[in-house]
């Protein structure tokens, strides 16, 4: 199955609404609708409702969320739910990404629960994998992306498989400037399609979108797009600035 490659921005803790307003009015007047790609932005849940509004006229992009929490309300000061990103209008959430996990210890039983709370919602979740330097120099990275696809999908049915977003993030690459090779990739791609292969079956696995996300720049984004495998991009830095990130989306 061909599929529309999808381009996410990860924002992190980075861009007020101020900020995001002076972002799509430089972007949006360089990138006209895109047909040919799914495009994703995730801005931080205070930044959100501006950048919904930016772009009410572009419903084909999609905004989502960074994070939720395990539990959908109650007294958990500070956290976002599941319920507060439909209503909002957010469409996908971020599941699991090495932030989360290394920064504010976010375990795989917590990203099961997320995963599966999101799949209940209708929001599409995508669920980030990926290994230390030290798990890759041990020769433990399939080993390692197959647990965290594992512990990811363990509650949901397979139509719920079926309809997620994976990303593949080496986390030696995130943010260091260090990007796996287009090769690297491919082959740590090959490994989670053939988990979901196994999961779901070869058509519904076709559908499932394989991101690399990782030190992605205007320099390298095309390379990693065309390497076998990979169905899209997830970038946190190179999409800060609405001038090199109108060049990825357009990679
Ligand atoms: C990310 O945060 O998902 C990411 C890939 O960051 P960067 O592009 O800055 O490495």
């Amino acid at each position: 199955m061909h599929l529309k490659p999808v381009i996410a921005a990860n924002w992190k803790l980075n861009h007020t609404p101020t900020d995001a307003k002076a972002f799509f009015q430089r972007f949006l007047a360089q990138v006209p609708k895109l047909n040919e790609r799914t495009l994703v932005f995730f801005p931080s849940a205070i930044t959100l409702t501006t950048v919904m509004d930016a772009l009410r006229d572009r419903p084909e992009v999609w905004v989502g969320v960074q994070n939720v929490h395990t539990e959908v309300q109650g007294a958990f000061t500070g956290e976002n739910s599941v319920l507060m990103a439909r209503d909002v209008g957010a469409r996908v959430v971020l599941v699991g990404h090495s932030e989360r996990r290394h920064v504010f210890g976010e375990t795989d039983a917590m990203t099961t629960r997320k995963m599966a709370l999101i799949a209940q919602g209708r929001l599409t979740p995508m669920l980030c994998v990926g290994e230390t330097l030290e798990e890759r120099e041990a020769g433990r990275t399939a080993e390692v992306v197959e647990r965290q696809l594992s512990a990811g999908l363990a509650e949901l049915d397979d139509v719920q498989v079926g309809a997620i977003m994976l990303a593949y993030e080496p986390v030696w690459a995130i943010g260091t400037g260090r990007t796996a090779t287009p090769d690297d990739a491919s082959e740590i791609h090959g490994v989670l399609r053939r988990a979901l292969v196994s999961r779901v079956g070869e058509k519904a696995a076709a559908g499932i979108p394989i991101l690399y996300g990782g030190s992605v720049n205007r320099g390298n984004a095309s390379q990693l797009l065309a390497a076998p495998d990979v169905d899209g991009l997830l970038v946190g830095g190179a999409s800060l600035d609405a001038d090199s990130w109108a060049s990825i989306v357009r990679a």
